[in-house]
């Protein structure tokens, strides 16, 4: 009774490990795994009909139970066939044995469930053991030929596993051993069962064992055996180093790349060889446990010493529960990336070699240029101040104009290559508002009515009196906004205004200064907005070609703008006008609302521009161009200050030793000595050490500000001389006393 009792618990498990198997194999969709499925499901059935034999009441049932058993095991003899068929990879054989096989199982199956009618297969005994009665069968010939399909079918199975064994790599070979390993477990289980005849066969149980340990291959074992293969494969074809310890520091594994790099293999891998002791040591200096270093590595090769420099990062090894299991490094070959680097850096030092000659040429040619256009446009000063010819006059107007226009194009390409050469500078000084706008107004109020336009000027009233910023800059992107709107206007007006952010009004220590210049010229098609600013970029070229332009002013005052903090808007509509409007932010100086708008400028401030009479003031020029010196003794003729001249840093020497001056005006290029060394030797020496020196520069270029006054410079003046620029500049440093105002 207790071998029948022990007999159905066993296969009660072994339908439930079935079922729970079949369940989890669900989850995967390939066509093996569905049938192994269903050859799982037939293997439930036939335990099921196994339970049923055991519990048989009568020979009858226990005939019915067995034909079903048998029946059942061809079923699962065929779906396992077909799933190890697909799993090794011959689906062309699964899909021509299918049929045949199908037929076969089909006329088997009926055959033996035929057995209860015609008892042509196998017949019922009875057998007492312990007590209880046991129903077995006596075999008739014709049950040894479904014993014989059945063993064919695995025999089949068998030999399509071993070719695939024989034709696969390594890898793959492995996991078709284990599936074989499990059908000859299933084999000799059944064959040493049957040698002990039993009084109840249990070889379907070997069926459903055979059923779970293909499932835990397929899904747990293959898969993994295949990673750690594969991760193993793909370490060693990784183009880093990459070698793994265990928390004993044994070196667990290490990639092809880490052994011949820094020719080691697992058994020389240690703590103490090189990187793995250095990079230890140098994340201890950093007082870290781990991270990332770099390494050196010298090695020997045919070409000779090289150096390989290493990125490489030591890192612990943590389970899923965040506990340290061992430690690894990953090793990245950086030499390249240095040596880019290196080719990167030299040149750049080219580049910067390449923009300091650059700066020199342009210096000097700013230099040379200059030099003779102050000669030029200074004697032409001089004709327009005493000539009364109107013939005369009139061709030295144009003179002045042309030679402007000159000036304002080496000026241009100065500030464009100092912008590209990042050395503009903002230089920041307190300015009235109402000067940008009356600057503007004087430098193109005759252009604009020479062409018939209105030219207006609106300004809010509300602007801070003193405003603190880069006045020659904000002056000079609103001379270049004018200067276009004149010359792209034909007929119409050209409106400046002036004002500011009611936002940032209201913070009165900052506003955004707004400046808009508006006109009614040939506008710009929507489609060139965008390439306005782009240098040397002129657009409507077929309408401007007889327009003079070099496409640089927009440039130059985006950038400007830009730097100041600021920005520049364009709205436009071909053949009806455009807005230029730029936008800065400004300090205030003073908040006091400036008022209205005057052209002409206050009586007390007038004084300060008007000319003045110098005739007890002695005064010092040096320049070795003689031309420069005429033309400004012939600029300053009419203020009757006194003029000695000197032709050389060491004859100014000498005349400063002699004679005390109220203001030396200094050339800075000069052969043997230049403006520099001689004003240092004045200092040292003789009576004009403390004698204010204005530096004389056809050098403009950015930071000649700062460097002359770093020197001890009071003040430089660029050539061409501006004869304006030059009588304000003699009524400020000039003794107040010697300096006689016109009543
Ligand atoms: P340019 O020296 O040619 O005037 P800019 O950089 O100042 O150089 O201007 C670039 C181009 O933008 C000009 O060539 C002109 O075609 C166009 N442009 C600038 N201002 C105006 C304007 N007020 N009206 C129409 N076109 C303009």
């Amino acid at each position: 009774m207790y071998t029948k009792v022990i007999y159905v618990l066993v296969d009660s498990l072994a339908i439930i490990a079935i079922l729970l198997t079949y369940g989890a194999l669900r989850k995967l969709s390939t066509e093996y795994a569905r049938l192994l499925r269903h050859a799982l499901i037939f293997g439930a059935f036939a335990i099921f009909t196994n339970i049923l034999i055991a519990v048989a009441p009568n020979p009858s049932f226990a005939n019915h139970s067995y034909s079903f058993y048998f029946a059942s095991i061809d079923w699962i003899l065929l779906y396992l066939t077909g799933f190890c068929l697909s799993y090794t990879d011959h689906e062309k054989s699964l899909r021509v044995l299918r049929i045949p096989a199908l037929i076969i199982m089909i006329a088997d199956s009926v055959a033996i469930l035929l057995n209860p009618l015609f008892g042509h297969c196998f017949s019922i005994y009875e057998k007492i053991h312990s007590d209880a009665i046991f129903y077995q069968t006596t075999f008739k010939p014709l049950y040894y030929v479904h014993l014989g399909i059945d063993y064919i079918a695995v025999l089949i199975t068998m030999f399509f596993i071993i070719y695939r064994i024989s034709k696969s790599y390594d890898l793959y070979r492995q996991k078709y051993v284990m599936i074989l390993a499990v059908l000859l477990l299933v084999v000799i289980l059944n064959l040493l069962y049957m040698t002990l005849s039993l009084v109840l066969d249990a070889s379907v149980i070997f069926y459903a064992v055979a059923g779970t340990l293909i499932y835990f291959c397929i899904v747990r074992f293959v898969p993994k055996k295949l990673m750690t293969d594969s991760i193993s494969m793909v370490a060693d074809d990784m183009k880093e180093g990459l070698v793994l310890f265990d928390l004993k520091e044994e070196c667990i594994f290490a990639n092809d790349f880490f052994k011949r790099r820094f020719g080691l293999n697992e058994s020389t891998i240690s703590f103490s060889s090189e990187p793995m002791c250095s990079v230890i040591r140098s994340l201890k200096d950093k007082g870290e446990e781990f991270g990332k270093t770099t390494y050196l590595n010298m090695r020997e090769s045919e070409k000779g010493i090289e150096e390989e420099h290493y990125q490489i990062r030591y890192n612990q090894l943590k389970d899923k529960k965040g506990r340290g299991i061992g430690t690894y490094l990953l090793v990245e070959d950086d030499t390249e990336e240095m040596s880019y680097l290196k080719q990167i850096r030299a040149a750049r030092d080219e580049a910067n070699e390449a923009n300091r000659a650059k700066s020199i040429f342009l210096a000097n040619m700013s230099h040379e240029i200059r030099t003779p256009l102050n000669a030029v446009l200074g004697m032409n000063e001089m004709i327009l101040r005493e000539s009364k010819d109107p013939q005369l006059i009139s061709y030295a107007r144009n003179i002045r104009t042309s030679g402007n226009s000159l000036l304002h194009l080496i000026n241009d390409i100065l500030d464009f290559s100092r912008i590209e050469a990042r050395k503009m500078d903002i230089l920041p000084s307190q300015y009235n508002p109402h000067d940008l706008l009356r600057e503007c107004y004087d430098n193109f109020e005759k252009s604009a009515a020479g062409k018939g336009l209105s030219f207006k000027i609106e300004c809010n009233t509300n602007i801070p009196k003193s405003l603190t910023g880069d006045y020659r800059h904000i002056l000079q992107i609103l001379s270049n906004l004018v200067s276009n709107a004149v010359k792209y206007t034909k007929t119409g007006s050209v409106i400046i205004s002036m004002g500011i952010l009611e936002a940032s009004a209201r913070d009165r220590k900052r506003v955004t200064l707004m400046l808009t210049v508006t006109d009614t010229g040939i506008g710009i098609a929507r489609e060139d907005i965008p390439q306005l600013f782009n240098s040397f970029q002129r657009v409507n070229e077929k309408e401007n070609a007889t327009i003079q332009g070099t496409g640089l002013g927009l440039a130059i005052a985006k950038e400007l703008v830009e730097l100041m903090g600021g920005s520049i808007r364009v709205d436009s509509i071909l053949g009806k006008g455009s807005r230029f409007t730029i936008s800065v932010p400004q300090l205030v100086a003073d908040p006091t609302p400036i008022g209205e708008f005057r052209k002409d400028i206050l009586e007390e401030e007038k004084a300060y521009h008007e000319s003045f009479r110098a005739p007890d003031a002695h005064v010092l020029v040096v320049d070795d161009v003689d031309v420069n010196i005429v033309v400004i003794c012939e600029l300053l003729k009419k203020t009757e200050i006194q003029v000695d001249t000197a032709s050389s840093g060491d004859e100014a020497i000498a005349m400063c030793t002699v004679r005390k001056y109220d203001l030396i005006l200094l050339d800075h290029r000069m052969p043997n000595k230049d403006g520099i060394e001689t004003f240092h030797e004045i200092r040292q020496d003789g009576q004009n050490t403390d004698t204010p020196v204005i530096m004389l520069t056809a050098n403009a270029l950015s930071g000649a500000a700062e460097e002359y006054q770093k020197e001890g410079f009071i003040d430089y003046l660029t050539k061409p001389i501006d004869s304006k620029a030059l009588e304000q500049s003699l009524a400020k440093y000039l003794p107040k006393e010697k300096v006689l105002r016109e009543k």
